[in-house]
């Protein structure tokens, strides 16, 4: 069935390990890759935070981090299947 919008689409969504991320140092790699504008950095915390509502869980984000950091800081958590 077509989808009209991208609330339709759910495949999963993006987890950051704030362990791994290195937002703080400035990497926003992943930031204006996302198609649905679901990253920003928190500049309080210097934490990339991600929109639960907004996030389709399409995976860029994890690719971009994996062209840029030895070991990937978001991850998308596939959509639990009915
Ligand atoms: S999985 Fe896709 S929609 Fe979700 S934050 Fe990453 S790039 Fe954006
Ligand atoms: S590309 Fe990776 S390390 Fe850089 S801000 Fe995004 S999740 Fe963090």
């Amino acid at each position: 069935m077509p989808v009209s919008g991208v609330d339709q689409v759910r495949m999963g969504t993006a987890e950051i390990s704030h362990r791994l991320c290195t937002a703080g140092q400035g990497c926003h790699a992943c930031v204006s890759k996302c198609p649905t504008n679901a990253l920003a950095l928190d500049v309080a915390l210097l934490r990339l935070l991600v929109s639960r509502e907004a996030c389709v869980g399409c995976g860029m984000c994890e690719m971009i981090c994996k062209t840029v950091n030895d070991r990937v800081a978001i991850r998308v958590i596939p959509a639990r299947q009915w």
